[in-house]
């Protein structure tokens, strides 16, 4: 496997980030992951907006996207496989212990991983612990996950593949790698911005294609909406069949199915809405 480390290709074995890097530090870096649709990135333009605006949130210098670009395909065309998506990682790079981030200019990597075709349904669960809606990273896609590892092994422990926070004031906010909606009386409604998830990808184009409501929801919404799913770029619309202890024996249901069709087709036929 070829990998893109700070302008050139490298084998994986062969690429080297310093052990002073401070993505590895102190976790200030950012990534994205980018679906592959035939050896081809999905929605690139949108990834890169939000990677600049979590370089901006962050205080790291505004990565250079035509860079990004360049290794993208770069990385894509050295590994002929279709390996269905894209890493792009990038940290204020090489600093001295002790001194200020990035004398060294920044780190880029831009990885291939493989992703197995996910199935459309899923199990999840509720988890105890919050979302910060106000916090200083909020809504940013840094590198540190350590909050999501310890959700989704909870998750893994119960037979699932997902664990949703709600945020501070116990509004449903989004899962661990993932945004979530609700159907509640035929009508599909997702968490605002404002409850502190991520500006999703998939939640937005999913959102403008199938006309979702932007709602502050309790977390318990969960117990009583007709139907429930995931968005993210590695599981695109995903019906949720068993939620903690309720089944969803129906999942996915009549708006789910339409959602999974309408974001199968419209993404089908624009590589980059
Ligand atoms: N929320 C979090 C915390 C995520 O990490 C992700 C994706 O990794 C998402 C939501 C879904 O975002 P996207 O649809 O852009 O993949």
């Amino acid at each position: 496997m070829k990998i893109w480390v700070n302008g050139g290709l490298h084998t994986a074995e062969g690429a080297l980030v310093s052990v002073l890097d401070h993505g590895l530090t102190v976790g200030d870096g950012i990534f994205e992951t980018v679906k592959t649709v035939h050896g081809r990135p999905f929605a690139l333009t949108r990834h890169l907006d939000r990677l600049s605006r979590s370089a901006r949130g962050l205080g790291l210098p505004e990565p250079d996207l035509d860079e990004v670009r360049r290794a993208c395909a770069a990385v894509l065309d050295a590994n002929p496989v279709d390996l269905g998506r894209l890493r792009i990682t990038y940290t204020g790079g090489l600093s001295p212990l002790g001194s200020d981030r990035g004398e060294a200019g920044p780190t880029l990597v831009v990885a291939v991983g493989g992703t197995k075709r996910r199935p459309d349904t899923t199990a999840a669960i509720t988890v105890p612990w919050t979302r910060n809606e106000r916090g200083a990273v909020t809504g940013l896609k840094t590198t540190s996950y350590a909050e999501n590892v310890v959700a989704l092994a909870r998750a893994r422990e119960h037979g699932a593949s997902e664990a949703l926070f709600a945020n501070t004031v116990g509004a449903l906010c989004e899962g661990t790698g993932s945004n979530v909606f609700v159907v509640l009386d035929g009508e599909l409604h997702t968490p605002p911005l404002a409850s502190g998830c991520l500006a999703g990808i998939t939640r937005a184009l999913t959102a403008e294609w199938c006309g979702a409501h932007e709602t502050d929801l309790p977390l318990d919404v969960l117990e009583r909406a007709d139907e429930i799913f995931l968005t993210s770029t590695l599981r695109d619309v995903q019906a949720v069949h068993r939620l903690d202890d309720r089944q969803l024996p129906a999942a996915p249901g009549p708006v789910t199915t339409k959602a999974m069709r309408v974001f199968e087709e419209r993404a089908g036929a624009d590589l980059d809405p």
